[in-house]
């Protein structure tokens, strides 16, 4: 049977990133049967629902919970960080004060400096998407992936495609998205395990320094997980350089 309702939908600023070319910036009339939540013709249209912000339907912002009626006229719009949403109704759950992220497995160099910023992401090459998922429901993580299929899982609350390819890009793009500038904690966390770095004396670890190590510096900080040892060195001041634009507000 061929579906007789018609709505409406147009998409808003980089959620036309999902559309094919001739989709964007264009309202699309989407056809259907019976009354689906409103979730469904979004994610049919090929974006996923973690990516959205705000839904107004007919003038009147709404939840995932609203079932689509024939006639209505549905606008989609993404993330942006100047949006006062306070007032609006919520998708989902508000992100942690102290997000925690788990990153999908073409993501890895992207996880090592959201380490070095400190932020708590978990990254594993040898993890299923149903892993990922699990893990991100399981421990409340916000997932980033390179696959938009991924964020179509209904289980997920909170995700982000990522678009750009290069790191440097991608950890702006992730840092915006989140507004995670005033979280930013460099050397607070392992690089390689993601673990906690704790203060430790150097006296403890001498025997473990380089002789340069050892002779220009003198605050180390220690991994409580995997114990390897890290300071402030270069490695810091090369990062601030190159993040100047993402880390001033
Ligand atoms: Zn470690």
């Amino acid at each position: 049977m061929q579906p007789d309702n018609v709505a409406e939908f147009r998409f808003y600023a980089e959620l036309n990133d999902f559309l094919s070319p001739e989709q964007r910036q264009q309202t699309m009339r989407y056809r259907f049967s019976g009354h689906p939540g409103i979730k469904d013709p979004i994610e049919a249209l090929g974006v996923p629902h973690t990516e959205v912000a705000l839904i107004v339907v007919n003038g009147q912002p709404v939840t995932f919970s609203y079932q689509l009626q024939a006639g209505d006229y549905v606008s989609v719009y993404p993330f942006f960080t100047t949006l006062d949403s306070a007032a609006l109704p919520q998708l989902r759950d508000q992100i942690s004060s102290d997000p925690r992220f788990i990153l999908d497995v073409n993501l890895g160099k992207l996880a090592k400096f959201m380490r070095l910023l400190g932020f708590d992401s978990l990254y594993r090459n040898n993890l299923h998407d149903a892993d990922i998922v699990k893990i991100a429901v399981n421990e409340q993580r916000i997932v980033l992936t390179r696959d938009r299929r991924l964020l179509h899982a209904k289980q997920i609350q909170h995700g982000y495609w990522v678009r750009a390819v290069d790191v440097d890009s991608q950890i702006e793009e992730v840092i915006r998205r989140f507004d995670l500038c005033h979280l930013i904690h460099p050397f607070a966390r392992c690089l390689v395990c993601n673990g906690m770095l704790t203060p430790v004396d150097k006296t403890a670890i001498l025997d473990q320094l380089e002789p340069k190590t050892k002779r220009y510096f003198q605050t180390f900080r220690q991994c409580v997980n995997c114990q390897r040892i890290y300071w402030e060195g270069s490695h810091l001041e090369n990062m601030r350089r190159r993040f100047a634009g993402v880390l001033t507000p």
